[in-house]
This record gives C-alpha cells, structure tokens and sequence, in this order.
C-alpha cells in the first residue's frame, strides 16, 4: 500500500470507529448551530429520563444543565474575546436503568467584527490616582468573583424582557474602545440612552446579588439569575432594591442615570454566562421558552 492508502484505510477505521459509538450517542443540537463571537447559545441534549445526571463541557468550561423539552439544555457564554473557529464540546448523560451516553464535537464559532469607538472623557476618568486605580481594581476583582459563581438554582423562565421602556435597541457591545487616545478593554455591555430618572427593570426573575456605588459603574444593580447567568444594570441615578432580595421579570430596580464614568444619562445593561462576557441583546432574543 502506499502512503496515502494507509492513511486512507486508518481514516476510514477511524470513520467507522466513530459510527459505531455514534449508536450509542446522545443526540445533542446547538441554538444557533453557529453562534457568533458574543453570542449566548444553548445546548440540548434530547431525551432525557428523568432523574439523570447529565454533565458535559465546551473548551474544558463545565455546562449546567437543567430539564427541557423531554431533555436536558445548558446555556452557554462565547465570551466577546472568543477565538472564531471550531470549539470543542462533551456531553454524558446517566440515567437510571440505561447504559450511559456520551457524545462529543466541535461548535464552529463565527468572528463577529465589533467597531471602533472613540470616546473623550474628563482625565480624572483616565488617568486614576494610586488610591482611585486600587479601588477600580478591587471593585473589578470583587465582580470577576461574582460572575464566576454558580448558583445551582434555575430562577429565570421564558422570555426575557428589555430593561428600560424605549423603542431603540442597546447599543456597542463588544466595541473596541479608545479613551482620550488610549486602547482600553472593549465594552462589555450594551447602552441604552433614555433620560435620567426612566424605570429600569429586571430583565427576568433572580435574586439581587449585589447593589453598590463603584467608581466606573457608578450606582450598580446585579442580578443572579442562576446557573452562572447574570444581568448587570449600570450609572443608575437610584437604586431601589437590597441585596438578597427576590425579583420578578419586569420589576423596577432602579433609575436610570449618569452615575460612575458616563458622558450622559443612558443604561449600560451587561449579561454574563459562567464569567463569559455576553451580548446583552442576544439574552432578550434567547428562543429558550419554558
Ligand atoms: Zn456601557
């Protein structure tokens, strides 16, 4: 044989090797089959029997899965940083009385050009004395570790509502950002601009894991929703629910405002999976109804 034709034959054991386990394989779908840089996708593992442990991962980062649809879904986060390209994924599934099921590949992530945004702010914004640098970093620790917490609770359901009233959508996420001149980290929310003192509401049920005065934010409501995803709602001119609190889709939490590093009243709405910066927008239209 020569070379090609041993490695041909190697591929079609290879080939065959996986048909034959592909009979004993979850069937599992991505939405959208091909999510963008940014985008919050969800994976379905169907028929599922109740009861079963079901457990899988994307690029090593482990998938909460929760019953749907005769089956198991996990939502997950391709944060605005994500390489495009193919990116690996494993599902297991233990049930009671069946053989366990296991299934794996690859969900080809599509690049997502983000624009440039170039913006002039007062230097004191910029430029952070020691003390003010300390605590901007802190501030970003302490919500870094937040994001990054799981709560095993699912409290969202259905379809997610905008969080302020206007008709425009929330713009810029992802936009890579030069302030006064220099490149800064891109933008990890999406603003909505609506006057000062506009209701802003949950986007859906959760819990309030955290109100607070932070020096870029400004006035700040977070919402854990469960299972790694959370809702941020930043500049508010009030704030008008407590830590620990329970909320309802649609219940006001505060105002909008200017408050933090803001060149005008707007909201800066942000939504994070497992620590996954995720387009806000892409959440609202999430087609995951229960
Ligand atoms: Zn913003």
């Amino acid at each position: 044989m020569t070379r090609v034709q041993i490695v041909l034959t190697a591929l079609g054991l290879l080939l065959l090797a996986n048909t034959a386990l592909a009979a004993d394989n979850a069937a599992v779908s991505w939405h959208p089959s091909k999510p963008r840089v940014g985008d919050v996708a969800w994976v379905l593992v169907k028929d599922v029997l109740e009861g079963a442990t079901v457990e899988g991962s994307v690029d090593g980062k482990p998938l909460t899965f929760f019953p749907y649809a005769g089956g198991q879904a996990a939502i997950f986060g391709f944060d605005l940083e994500t390489k495009p390209g193919p990116h690996t994924w494993r599902v297991g599934v233990i049930e009671p009385g069946r053989e366990p099921r296991s299934a794996q590949g690859s969900v080809r992530v599509v690049r997502r050009d983000f624009h440039v945004e170039r913006l002039t702010v007062p230097s004191t914004m910029v430029d952070l004395d020691p003390e003010t640098e300390r605590r901007a970093v802190a501030e970003g620790k302490q919500l870094a570790t937040l994001y990054r917490t799981i709560t095993p609770e699912r409290m969202w359901r259905g379809k997610f509502t905008p969080p302020v009233g206007t008709t425009g959508t929330g713009k810029g996420f992802g936009a890579r950002r030069i302030i006064n001149g220099q490149p800064r980290s891109p933008h990890s929310g999406s603003d909505f601009s609506a006057p000062k003192g506009t209701p802003v509401v949950a986007v859906n049920a959760g819990k309030v894991a955290l109100v607070a005065e932070f020096f870029f934010p400004g006035r700040l409501v977070i919402l854990d929703h469960g299972l790694g995803l959370y809702t941020a709602y930043f500049h508010l001119d009030s704030a008008l629910v407590n830590e620990g609190e329970r909320v309802e889709r649609g219940q006001t939490l505060g105002t909008v405002g200017a408050t933090g590093r803001a060149t005008g009243p707007h909201l800066h709405f942000g939504a994070q999976v497992a620590g996954a910066r995720v387009d806000p927008t892409t959440l609202l239209g999430l087609a995951l109804l229960d």
